[in-house]
């Protein structure tokens, strides 16, 4: 049984702008792979929830004529990884975005959703943090675009005014041309579990494919909102592509990541898969790369 007070829905995002602003109080609705299950749990009961699911403009992704792509935010997971344009310039989040529970909750479940919760584990995070991704907000003075990295506040709060909705996810040319990425997912079983800790690498490698040009690194559960791991990212930039570097920047994710104690797994056991999954993710990406170790 799920008690809710009112359920409004929006067909396009001015009616959901005007929808926030007239029920300010109202949750917003997109997959319900989240919101449902509090509800459900009691935890939001008795809550109006405005949904959007039915605003078909946020759904799919473009390639824009600069180049940028644009994930519209009401987009399912097992639409990104089926997506021809995601395969082809950031595979990376398709296969990322594959790891999501199960294929119900890949089919139900939105990008949107996922980087609205503001929630550490979302399994596209620490890939959107990688690739600098940016969000796009669309309240009743139009539009704004924030850094993925701005967007999270703190552990659960994300920046969205009172009368924004989430639209699109963009990533800019330049930060995927010429990168090759790998995520890795660490969790105690392989389908409908929560990431323990999960690493995100894209690598650009000079043209005779010996030298790192940059590495961005992200992670997912290594601190209480998807971070980087910069000190590691600026170790490496420039550097040789060796065992002993990759090795050396994967020890320095340590200086970064800030795990925590949880009934999940202990402080030590996440610092120890940061550094595995650095050290993992990085030789897939080089490999992708077409470099050699
Ligand atoms: C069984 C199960 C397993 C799961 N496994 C995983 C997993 O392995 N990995 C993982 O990352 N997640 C997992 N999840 C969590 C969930 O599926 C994801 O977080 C999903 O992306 C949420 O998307 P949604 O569209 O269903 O969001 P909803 O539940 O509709 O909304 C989630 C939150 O975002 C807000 N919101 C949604 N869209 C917008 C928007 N466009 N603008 C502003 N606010 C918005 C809502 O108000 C709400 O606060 C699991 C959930 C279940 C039930």
């Amino acid at each position: 049984m799920y008690d809710i007070k009112a359920l409004y829905e929006a067909h396009s995002v001015d009616e959901a702008i005007k929808l926030r602003l007239e029920h300010p109080d109202a949750q917003i609705l997109a997959g319900g792979s989240d919101v449902l299950v509090q509800i459900r749990e009691g935890k939001r009961a008795g809550k109006e929830l405005i949904s959007i699911y039915m605003i078909d403009d946020m759904r799919g992704v473009t390639l824009c004529d600069n180049g940028d792509i644009r994930i519209g935010s009401l987009t399912s997971f097992s639409h990104i990884t089926k997506n021809e344009i995601i395969q082809k310039y950031i595979n990376v989040l398709g296969e990322a975005v594959d790891m999501v529970g199960s294929p119900q909750i890949r089919n139900i479940g939105t990008i949107g959703g996922n980087t609205c919760n503001g929630v550490t584990s979302a399994d596209s995070a620490s890939t959107l943090f990688a690739l600098d991704a940016l969000v796009e907000l669309t309240g009743e003075n139009g539009k704004r675009v924030v850094p993925i990295a701005d967007f999270y506040i703190k552990a659960g709060v994300v920046d969205i005014k009172p009368d924004e909705i989430q639209t699109a996810i963009i990533i800019p040319k330049e930060k995927y041309t010429d990168y090759y990425g790998h995520y890795i997912k660490y969790a105690m079983r392989n389908a409908l579990d929560i990431t323990t800790t999960g690493c995100s690498v894209n690598v650009k490698l000079s043209e005779d494919k010996k030298t790192f040009l940059d590495v961005r690194i992200a992670y997912g559960v290594a601190g209480p909102v998807p971070m980087r791991a910069k000190s590691a990212e600026t170790y490496i930039k420039g550097k040789s592509v060796s065992e002993e570097n990759i090795k050396e920047f994967s020890n320095a994710v340590l200086e970064d990541v800030n795990p925590r104690d949880s009934w999940r797994a202990s402080k030590a056991l996440r610092q120890h898969l940061c550094v595995e999954l650095a050290y993992r993710a990085i030789k897939e990406c080089v490999s992708l790369a077409g470099g050699e170790l």
